[in-house]
Order: structure tokens, then C-alpha cells, then sequence
């Protein structure tokens, strides 16, 4: 019988449109790091929230990572396909005690700025929601392999968080943790934007009795209005037609020296060379890098 990998990473993209440069650097910080540590990558196409998702997104994504070179070494796991694990999950947590049914409309909440701390429901819904119980005095400690030391009031700054949406759609929070579990993932790398949810699904991995995998979060991209890449309509389009200028900016986003990436005219080769010279500690230890920021570094660099 083979040995569990020591390391497995995963990208995890919703398919809400192309991908965005936010989300190649996610990619690429996830691969570079799950390759550095002779581990494996996998990837999951998070397709949980019909409203949000634009046809065909997931198939074009999957294909502009492979046009980068960066293609999962396990099956791709469809998180549409998995409604039974959620179900499972969800009916243990309700058994335990530790998930409830919850009434509350968005307008009975607004009184606590949107957070449920207790059930203030003033009619029972057709559609109920289900939330995890978070008690009061709930803190969450973690150590983040790049912005080290977190600490969250999950019962203060979230609440009550839900598990199942009155559209009767899953979770982010619920199907990330049983998919991560489930796929044997040792160590997440994403975006900074999500330190923030990291705290929920420690929670809920102690709930279900999951393992807790390391958890690393690579600085977002902001646009000149300090937006999020992906949010903002100047998302800087990534080529599959011509990969190497959005991978050699992902590299310099990534804190890399941009020498060793300036002479290849293939991906494959470009991909080698970043595997041979990517340095961890050179990783920004930031939460946010302004593109800006970026570009004038690499006209500086081209001098
Ligand atoms: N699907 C999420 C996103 O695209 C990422 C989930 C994760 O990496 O945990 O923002």
C-alpha cells in the first residue's frame, strides 16, 4: 500500500467567471509551495452556488491552468456532485447538538449588525436555515504559515454561522471543510481574503472531528482603488494563449526575483526554473500588495 503523501495542497476556484490574476497567483503560490515540499496538488472546482456561477466558467478555468502548466495530480473533485457528504456532515452536527435549525430572516438580524447570537425570529419560515451553534467565549488561535498568529472572537465577530442557506444551498464554510477532509489536504494555500474564514472551519473541523490541516494565506491583489482583483472591473485578464507575462507577475506578486523567470519563452521550462529558484522566505508576509506597486517594480526591474 503507498504511503499518504506528507503533502497535499489544493486550489480551489468557484466558477464565477475566467480566471483572474488574483486567482492564477493562487494557483501558482499553492503549486509552488505543494511542489517545494514534494507534495501533491489537487484541484477542486467549488460549484456550490448556482446563482453566482456563469456557465462554462469552470471548464475555461480548468483549461487556462492546464495552458500554465498547472494540472492536478488527483481527479477533480466537483463540489455539486457531493450533496450526500454535506447531508452527512450536517446530520451529524445536528444529532450532536452542536447545529441548529434557525428562522431568522436577514430584517430580524439587522439589530446585531447581521450576526446571530440567539434565535430572534419573529415567524417561522417555509425555508429555515441551519447554523452552528458558537458559544459565547468561542476563540479560535492559529498560526498562519505567513501572517503568523491569528487570533478570532468567532462568537463575537461572526456568531452563529450558517451551514445550510435558506436557498437551500450548502455552505462555503461546510462544504470546504468536509471536501478538504475528504481529499486528504494537508496544507492550504488561497488568498488573504479568506484568513478571515479560516477560525469557522477550524471550529467545524473540531465539531465533526476532522483534522485540522496548516493553513498559509498569500496577500491579495488590490486594484488602484484598493479593491480585490476579482471584484474589480480592471481584473487583469490572464491569457491561456499566452501565459508566461501573467505567470512572471505572479512570480514577482509572490516575492520571487524576477531574473530567473525573464529568458524562457515556454511555460514548462518557465515552471522548472520557478520550482529551482522559488524561495519561501521571500513570500511577502503581507495581507495585500497594490498592483501598482508590482508594476513599478518590474519597469524598475526592466531598466
Ligand atoms: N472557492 C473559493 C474562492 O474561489 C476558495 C476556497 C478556498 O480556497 O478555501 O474564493
Amino acid at each position: 500500500m503507498s504511503e499518504p503523501a506528507p503533502y497535499r495542497g489544493r486550489f480551489a476556484p468557484s466558477p464565477t467567471g475566467s480566471l483572474h490574476f488574483g486567482s492564477l497567483l493562487a494557483a501558482f503560490g499553492s503549486w509552488l509551495l505543494a511542489r517545494r515540499a514534494g507534495g501533491e496538488w489537487w484541484v477542486r472546482v467549488e460549484d456550490l452556488d448556482p446563482p453566482r456561477e456563469v456557465p462554462g466558467a469552470a471548464e475555461s478555468q480548468l483549461k487556462t491552468l492546464a495552458a500554465f502548466g498547472l494540472e492536478s495530480d488527483g481527479p477533480v473533485l466537483w463540489q455539486s456532485q457531493r450533496h450526500a457528504a454535506y447531508q452527512q456532515a450536517l446530520d451529524e452536527l445536528l444529532t450532536s447538538g452542536d447545529a441548529f435549525v434557525c428562522h431568522c430572516s436577514r430584517s430580524d438580524l439587522a439589530a446585531t449588525g447581521g450576526i446571530h447570537r440567539q434565535c430572534v425570529a419573529r415567524r417561522e419560515r417555509s425555508d429555515p436555515a441551519i447554523r452552528l451553534r458558537v458559544p459565547d467565549g468561542t476563540v479560535v488561535d492559529f498560526t498562519d504559515g505567513l501572517q503568523g498568529k491569528v487570533s478570532q472572537d468567532v462568537a463575537v465577530v461572526v456568531g452563529d454561522f450558517v451551514l445550510k442557506r435558506a436557498d437551500g444551498y450548502w455552505a462555503y464554510q461546510l462544504a470546504v471543510v468536509v471536501d478538504d477532509a475528504a481529499q486528504g489536504v494537508t496544507d492550504v494555500v488561497r488568498g488573504a481574503d479568506l484568513l478571515d474564514s479560516t477560525a469557522r472551519q477550524i471550529l467545524l473541523q473540531r465539531a465533526l472531528g476532522l483534522h485540522t490541516p496548516r493553513y498559509l494565506h498569500l496577500p491579495l491583489i488590490l486594484d488602484a482603488h484598493g479593491q480585490k482583483l476579482s471584484k474589480s472591473t480592471a481584473a487583469l485578464p490572464v491569457d491561456a494563449k499566452d501565459p508566461l507575462p501573467a505567470i512572471r507577475l505572479a512570480w514577482q506578486a509572490l516575492g520571487q526575483d524576477i531574473e530567473a523567470l525573464t529568458t524562457h519563452q515556454a511555460i514548462k521550462p518557465a515552471l522548472a526554473a520557478a520550482l529551482t529558484n522559488f524561495d519561501p522566505q521571500a513570500l511577502p508576509k503581507v495581507p495585500s500588495i497594490g498592483l501598482a506597486a508590482l508594476h513599478n517594480k518590474s519597469t524598475a526591474n526592466a531598466d
